[in-house]
């Protein structure tokens, strides 16, 4: 197993991009200069243009990365609950149920949805079968050990 990182909430937050200028959604945001902050590039006519969420999107991500800390006791107990153990001694996860019950916690909780430039853009959120994993190591294997 390598080394996870326990800093960032393994949790995807999926912007959907679109071109202020084409309407193309053939966009990606991309760091422009500490001090510009983040851009948007549209590669089917090629524009870029300063992110004006750009400052609510970051505060998101932090807000994101804080979650698991603020609410792993809740989260540690529903995993607990799609958790079983096989009679060999494997642990598995249901991932099927735990997931969605996951994202709607966050959808509900994450305080900084309810931000009015956060609420203008598309945005959906994701987390994979292996992020639950690290959400699990991180949670009971590891810091249960301090
Ligand atoms: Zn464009």
């Amino acid at each position: 197993m390598t080394t996870p990182i326990f800093y960032t909430f393994p949790l995807t937050i999926n912007r959907n991009l679109t071109c202020i200028h084409c309407n193309s959604n053939n966009c990606e945001r991309y760091l422009y200069g500490l001090e510009e902050g983040n851009y948007i590039f549209c590669s089917s006519c090629e524009q870029q243009w300063p992110d004006e969420a750009d400052n609510s999107f970051g505060q998101l991500e932090r807000e994101r990365d804080r979650f698991w800390d603020d609410h792993s006791e809740v989260i540690k107990m529903a995993l607990e609950s799609f958790t079983t153990i096989n009679s060999f001694g494997k642990k598995k996860i249901n991932y099927k149920k735990f997931i969605p019950e996951l994202l709607e916690f966050f959808e509900d909780n994450c305080k900084m949805l309810e931000d009015s430039e956060i609420q203008k853009l598309d945005l959906t959120f994701s987390i994979s079968n292996e992020g639950v994993d690290l959400v699990d190591y991180y949670l009971t294997d590891y810091r249960g050990r301090f």
